[in-house]
């Protein structure tokens, strides 16, 4: 054998040797990489369902979803799984807020002054203090594209490790129209301009798209029929904006196939009976109104021409639950009412009380409604098999009082506990 021969016979072994490890190493690899097992034993389990809560229940999550929630007689803890005692606790689904302006300065006027990058910072801000209280999804109905499209790229980087958002991008509304000259609004007049607001946001990365008056029922239909057309959830301002505004703004939406409306403002109780026929959801945003009135901040033309008062919002809510109309909890704290998160969500919940909704349907308001409206039915809303792994572990039981919401023990995003 030839030294050169010797050479290529040695380097023919190690290559093997080499390619063997190399195999053998990726074979073993999956089996190293176990998914870690949570389980959350003992608690009570409320699952966002509405179903009857679950005494002495365990909560199983395999990575970022849940494997199993049910009695403890009937889900076994895998051996290997790191128990979690949650014994005498109540473990819920994350709660949902359906309407925020993460962007907004806490005064209205700097609203027009202050940098895209200091909005970023204040909407993680506010949705850092959601993640402690509980609150695990929102769906942001109007803010700046690229304080938006900075949070949700930044998420996706692993920079920043927060809630779930939903964000529309830039509300569209008309020349003068309801929102015209803020931030976080873009007009468009006539129905392809409509279509092509719809058509940017998509492009820009939005699955949401939130309209507001005053609109005409082309544009409307425009907006509605792009939106769908791209798969995207498509949500109205209810009511108009002025004295002015004819008060068929929320029956234009309607009719033109809009998924959901914001707000309970002034409009026809027929319009209630369309939405309930066309299965339209509603976010009422009480707590919100009852800071408006109580700060009177309320326009005086809508009190004194229109003859608004918190009882015409109160009578619509009760007249949407006599329908079955779907709704869910929304905060919609701009300006000084921003001071008011996180509370502000817990306030709404407790107007749902106030008004004669029950505990129970309340929570399921907070959670499985929400992702009915954000569209994530699917994967979000409920402690369920299969559903991507958001909840948190109260210290007292909330069908007793919603005093123990907001403050709770555990939460968990995307199956991860966190530790803030
Ligand atoms: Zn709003």
């Amino acid at each position: 054998m030839t030294m050169i021969r010797k050479r290529s016979v040695l380097l023919g072994l190690i290559v093997l040797v080499l390619s063997f490890s190399v195999f053998s190493f990726s074979q073993q690899q999956p089996e190293k990489k176990e998914t870690p097992v949570t389980a959350l034993v003992g608690g009570t389990l409320i699952d966002g369902t509405g179903a009857a809560p679950i005494p002495d229940a365990v909560v199983l999550i395999e990575g970022n979803k849940i494997k199993a929630a049910g009695p403890a007689a009937q889900v076994k803890v895998p051996d290997g799984a790191k128990r979690v005692d949650v014994r005498g606790k109540f473990v819920l689904p994350g709660f949902i807020d359906c309407h925020i302006h993460t962007f907004y300065p806490y005064d209205s006027m700097q609203a027009f002054t202050e940098t895209n990058s200091l909005d970023t910072l204040r909407a993680l801000h506010i949705m850092q203090m959601y993640a402690k209280c509980g609150v695990t999804a929102i769906r942001d109905v109007a803010s700046p594209v690229e304080v938006m499209q900075a949070l949700l790229r930044g998420q996706q980087l692993g920079y920043i490790d927060s809630i779930r958002l939903f964000p529309c991008g830039v509300g569209i509304t008309v020349t003068g129209g309801h929102g015209d000259g803020l931030k976080g609004i873009v007009t468009a007049d006539g129905p392809w301009e409509w279509r092509k607001a719809v058509r940017q946001l998509e492009k820009e990365g939005f699955r949401h798209i939130k309209i507001l008056p005053t609109f005409t029922l082309e544009e409307a239909k425009a907006a509605v029929d792009e939106a769908k057309t791209l798969g995207l959830r498509i949500t109205a301002h209810g009511g108009g904006q002025s004295d002015t505004t004819p008060t068929s703004m929320t029956r234009i939406a309607v009719l033109a196939g809009v998924h959901c409306v914001e707000h309970l403002n002034e409009m026809e109780v027929d319009v209630l009976d369309l939405m309930a026929e066309k299965g339209v959801y509603c976010v009422p945003t009480l707590a919100v109104y009852h800071e408006l009135y109580r700060q009177k901040q309320v326009p005086r033309s809508l009190v004194e021409k229109r003859h608004w008062t918190l009882a015409m919002h109160e009578t619509l809510f009760k007249q949407a639950r006599e329908r079955k109309i779907l709704m869910g909890i929304g905060t919609d704290g701009v300006g000084g009412f921003m001071r008011l998160y996180p509370g502000l969500y817990f306030d709404e919940m407790k107007y749902f009380l106030e008004l004669g909704v029950p505990p129970m349907d309340t929570i399921v308001a907070a959670t499985k409604n929400g992702a009915i409206i954000l569209g994530m039915a699917d994967e979000l809303g409920t402690v369920e098999a299969g559903k991507l792994a958001d909840l948190q572990v109260l210290g007292g039981d909330p069908l007793k009082s919603f005093d123990v919401l907001g403050k709770p023990e555990i939460v968990m995003i995307n199956g991860k506990i966190r530790q803030d």
